[in-house]
């Protein structure tokens, strides 16, 4: 058996991603800006692909820019926030790499970043977001929901401050699009990112929604496309079925969120029973596919690889810094020590997850927990 739990790190393509994307590429292959008709129908295909995906956002399309991923848009966001001398951003220490480097990034060159702390369960407090704010802050980016442990964070409240002060606030949402309700309006924020490949879609294709009436700078400058922001020959294939996951994800979210909610905390409760072990992340505020955990006295990847032996794809910390040895930055921000860290486990599951496939897991966990504190 396969049990493949690891879709924070990313998904398997959903069929109505898949039939979208074929279609694309064995009909729809004009170049957008070409003025024939194979052209035309490609640009059609485009546009109505940023409709769809501003729908789902609560957007409009023209504040819709697409990217290549996650990581392009949260580049682009924040690098494009910083381009006077000097100035100040705040985030926080649980956010994700393409955060975290980008800012570390503009430190070298001469901007001050505070970086918010986290409760226990890893949320940030809107209170120490005010109190950071300075005269000359330019950005605030803060993650709508964690990678590692599926902490959502207070994103309506932490707009409300800002935009007192005026001040432009980002939001990572790739974790969250597809998985909780996003509504840029609702969530007041001037700029977010999501990522094709975390709701179903493909790789190598994400949005950045950029508030209407904020001009960012062009990306990458050459023949203009994206409304001159972010020149290239368009990916159609991957705008047209990442839109397409996205829809789909969007039309049956409460369905879907219910019903994997429901597989997560069967995960959570029956794990919780194996002796040693600790929930993390926020119990309420959580994604409803992120279960996570940490074991006393095991390694998490060798608790990886045993579970791999076994058929069940999951990670330990997370998955971009799996293999490199490093402490997970989110949990040690979150307050727990080292050796917790090191026996960190994270499943993460979506609807096309079974009953089925969470009792295999939990048949299976307590023996392979067991036999490694054995060793
Ligand atoms: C996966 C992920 C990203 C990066 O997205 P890519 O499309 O893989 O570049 C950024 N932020 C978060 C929270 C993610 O989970």
């Amino acid at each position: 058996m396969r049990v493949y739990a690891d879709n924070a790190a990313t998904t398997k393509m959903s069929k109505v991603a898949a039939d979208v994307m074929m279609e694309a590429i064995e009909n729809g292959y004009g170049n957008p800006s070409s003025s024939y008709s194979l052209g035309r129908d490609a640009r059609i295909a485009l546009e109505r692909a940023r409709t769809k995906t501003a729908k789902a956002l609560g957007a409009k399309p023209e504040e819709i820019f697409f990217t290549s991923g996650g990581t392009e848009s949260n580049n682009w966001a924040i690098k494009s926030a910083a381009n006077k001398r000097g100035g100040h951003m705040v985030s926080t220490r649980v956010e994700h790499p393409s955060v975290l480097n980008c800012l570390r990034y503009l430190e070298d060159l001469g901007i001050a970043v505070t970086y918010l702390g986290v409760d226990q369960s890893g949320r940030v407090s809107p209170d120490e977001l005010r109190d950071a704010i300075r005269k000359d802050t330019l950005l605030v980016t803060v993650m709508t929901a964690n990678n590692e442990v599926g902490t959502i964070q207070p994103i309506q409240a932490m707009t409300d401050i800002t935009r007192e002060h005026e001040i432009i606030f980002h939001t990572d949402a790739v974790q969250a699009a597809g998985h909780i309700p996003v509504d840029v309006k609702a969530f007041g924020v001037d700029m977010l990112s999501i990522s094709g490949h975390k709701f179903g879609g493909p790789r190598g294709i994400g949005a950045l929604y950029v508030r209407k009436g904020l001009k960012l700078p062009p990306l990458l400058h050459g023949g203009d496309q994206e409304n001159g922001a972010r020149s290239g020959t368009e990916n159609t294939p991957g705008i047209c079925a990442m839109a397409a996951a996205l829809e789909d994800s969007v039309s049956s979210l409460r369905e879907n969120a219910d019903k994997v909610a429901q597989m997560r905390d069967r995960l959570i409760d029956g794990i919780l029973k194996i002796p040693g072990t600790r929930p993390t992340g926020d119990r309420e505020m959580r994604l409803p596919g992120i279960a996570s955990f940490a074991f006393d006295g095991i390694d998490g990847e060798r608790l990886v690889r045993a579970l791999d032996e076994t058929g069940i794809c999951a990670s330990s910390s997370a998955a971009c810094s799996s293999g490199g040895g490093n402490i997970s930055h989110v949990l040690t921000a979150m307050g727990l020590p080292d050796e917790v860290i090191r026996g960190s486990l994270r499943l993460s599951i979506n609807e096309i997850n079974t009953d089925g496939e969470i009792d295999y897991i939990l048949k299976k966990l307590p023996g392979i927990v067991k036999n490694l504190r054995d060793l």
